[in-house]
């Protein structure tokens, strides 16, 4: 399948970062798939325009997903990823150290980078966790009004749904946001867990991929 970080993985073809990108796509891929699935049962979607979640929310990322999110910024938006590394980009948050650096109050759909965005971005509200028993569980997103929770079919309410109630409700349960966070972690052993603030993250990795590609371009010299 074609990914949206197709020329960036050309370029990197052999090395650790092509690999880490590669599993990403994967995961990511994957996340989209099991969330088409629960979204088939589960119709009940964020009301037109929230965006409360990446409001006074900026995410702290793994290597892998800064890494996804760069690659794609340089393959998508290359003016921004220039001017993240040259330090030129102002933050489109109204209030530039309170909220994530690419949301855009006056958009309806306020990320400006939602095909690279974080793994938190993606799981946030179509995703769920387990029980102390093991169990699959979800829980509908805490911003959604009640009203439009009641009006759903089936009606939902502020609570958390066992994985018997899931499968009785909706014959579906989310994806589970541990298991993706695991799968990411697992790419990058090395920095074990330690996660990045996004507005650091992402022009360290930008410039990491940039130095990378440049060094990965270059043919060898040919022996004499
Ligand atoms: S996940 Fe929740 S906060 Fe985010 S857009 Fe949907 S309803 Fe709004
Ligand atoms: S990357 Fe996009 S979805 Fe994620 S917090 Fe920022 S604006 Fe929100």
């Amino acid at each position: 399948m074609k990914s949206q970080i197709d020329r960036v993985l050309s370029r990197l073809r052999g090395t650790r970062e092509y690999d880490i990108l590669y599993s990403m796509t994967g995961i990511y891929e994957t996340i989209t798939t099991q969330q088409g699935v629960w979204m088939s049962k589960c119709t009940l979607s964020c009301p037109t325009g929230c965006g409360d979640c990446c409001d006074h929310f900026e995410p702290d990322l793994m290597d892998g997903e800064a890494l996804y999110l760069a690659a794609w910024l340089i393959e998508n938006q290359g003016e921004t990823a220039e001017k993240l590394i040259s330090g030129t980009f102002t933050s489109l948050h109204p209030e530039s150290e309170a909220g994530c650096i690419f949301f855009d109050a006056d958009s309806p759909w306020h990320c400006t980078v939602y095909g690279g965005r974080c793994l938190i971005c993606r799981l946030f509200g179509y995703s769920g966790d387990y029980g102390k028993d093991g169990s699959r569980r979800w829980k509908p997103c805490r911003f959604y009004p009640a009203g439009l929770l009641e009006s759903n079919h089936p009606p939902l309410m502020h609570r958390q749904y066992t994985e018997k109630e899931l499968y009785d409700l909706f014959a579906a349960v989310p994806p589970a946001m541990p298991d993706c966070i695991e799968q990411a972690l697992s790419l990058t052993p090395d920095t074990a867990g330690k996660t990045v603030q996004l507005r650091t993250a992402i022009p360290a990795a930008i410039r990491k991929l940039l130095w990378i590609m440049q060094i990965n371009d270059t043919p060898e010299p040919e022996s004499a």
